[in-house]
């Protein structure tokens, strides 16, 4: 075969590369956040959303395990393995739905601001004075 013809066939499967590229990647998103929105419906029980602070924008939201014990299967897999891994172990208990506001507040501080907000409002709402 002359080296032009293997230069050219080499060109070809390049550029089939480029064309095919994002096609391929929209195709992998979008298989992605199917596998994302089926997990999120079983950890969610009415709507989908943040346990915390009702986030419904499930693109902000991510799933948290409850014990904290997500961060190393994310180290040991990736970011996206976490969901696959859910489905395929028919979704075990201990995990819940969080934004990443949420999601980062707990993990950081095992708290999150919405919580202590909540708390702030009931208590104030326990000592205010009575009247008469
Ligand atoms: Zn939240
Ligand atoms: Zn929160």
């Amino acid at each position: 075969m002359p080296y032009k013809d293997k230069l050219k066939q080499k060109e070809n499967h390049k550029l089939w590369h480029i064309n095919n590229r994002d096609r391929v990647l929209l195709k992998q998103k979008k298989y992605r956040f199917g596998v994302k929105r089926l997990v999120f419906s079983k950890y969610c029980r009415e709507d989908i959303k943040c346990e915390c602070c009702g986030e419904k924008h499930w693109e902000f939201l991510s799933i948290d395990h409850i014990n904290g014990g997500g961060s190393k299967l994310r180290q040991e897999h990736g970011r996206g393995y976490l969901y696959y891994w859910l489905v395929k172990n028919n979704f075990p208990k201990g995990y819940r739905v969080l934004c990443h506001n949420c999601n980062q507040s707990y993990g950081t501080f095992g708290k999150c601001p919405h919580q202590k907000l909540e708390m702030r409002d009931s208590y104030s709402g326990s000592i205010r004075p009575s009247q008469g």
